[in-house]
């Protein structure tokens, strides 16, 4: 434990290793808006999904990129196989789609393998990729 850690950032820095397909929730405080996860570093609120996918991914490509949730789109999720970087007009195309035709097929996520592999263990119970 560093100086200056925080409960959060420890909790943070502890998840952000986990590896699953279920969401990992973010169990403190939220944005204004009550809708995603926040953390205070170095006296910075910053939003808890985006810091994720510039520890994944690296750092956000551009001003037009958003930390995107998929395919489970719980903005308290922080889960970094259901987040990546996605411009804005992607985010809200993704969010037009799921609400008229779903696609479960995890083809747009980075990790394909990811969206196959949970949607065969869930059909099937079997684990392809233990
Ligand atoms: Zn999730």
């Amino acid at each position: 434990m560093r100086y200056g850690d925080t409960e959060q950032l420890i909790w943070f820095r502890t998840h952000i290793h986990d590896e699953t397909d279920e969401c990992v929730i973010w169990p403190y405080g939220c944005t204004g808006n009550g809708k995603y996860g926040q953390l205070v570093i170095n006296g910075k609120i910053q939003t808890v999904p985006a810091w994720v996918c510039e520890f994944r991914y690296g750092p956000r490509p551009s001003k037009k990129y958003v930390a995107a949730h998929g395919p489970c789109h719980n903005p308290l999720c922080i889960n970094y196989r259901h987040l990546s970087w996605k411009t804005y007009s992607e985010n809200n195309l993704d969010m037009n789609r799921d609400g008229t035709m779903p696609d479960y097929s995890g083809k747009k996520h980075p990790s394909f393998k990811h969206g196959r592999y949970s949607r065969v263990a869930e059909i099937t119970g079997i684990d392809l990729f233990a």
